[in-house]
């Protein structure tokens, strides 16, 4: 699987949950910890409301994620990932990864003090969340002398 199909859709985490033996061994173990429900028409487990990222998709995940938020550290990446994603070795395995990008080593002096910017993801949701920008009305005249209003509309 490439970057570009990261965040992975319902049905590969579903898929890839439904695989990991340990992980279906644990649901039935702790049942008041580990629920399954449907998202998407998909049968997802969940740790504490949390989507449980199997093992063969917690690397990726990590290297999406923080190309997402521009390489800003350790501590946002974890902020923003435990908002909606659950393993153990999560904070581990995102500290020993953003110790081994070469960028962030590169430009770690440079953007010590800027990029204090709060933890932000994207919805991995499809339209729970709708950002709308306006900008506008403008007036300009046309090469005949008329008026015409403007306005732009972005949605995103
Ligand atoms: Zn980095």
């Amino acid at each position: 699987m490439e970057t570009e199909h990261f965040p992975p859709a319902f049905t590969i985490i579903a898929q890839a949950q439904a695989d990991d033996k340990k992980l279906q061994n644990t649901l039935n173990q702790l049942p008041m910890e580990y629920k399954q429900g449907i998202h998407h028409e998909q049968l997802i487990i969940y740790f504490k409301n949390k989507i449980v990222i199997p093992i063969e998709l917690q690397s990726r995940m990590i290297e999406w994620y923080h190309e997402q938020i521009l390489h800003s550290g350790v501590s946002r990446l974890i902020e923003s990932m435990k908002q909606h994603f659950h393993w153990k070795t999560m904070a581990k395995d995102i500290t020993n990864f953003t110790k081994t990008c070469k960028e962030c080593q590169i430009f770690k002096r440079q953007r010590k003090h800027y990029w204090k910017l709060p933890p932000k993801l994207h919805d991995i949701h499809p339209w729970n969340q709708v950002c709308v920008d306006l900008s506008g009305p403008w007036n300009k005249k046309t090469t005949d002398d008329k008026t015409i209003t403007l306005l732009a509309l972005t949605i995103n």
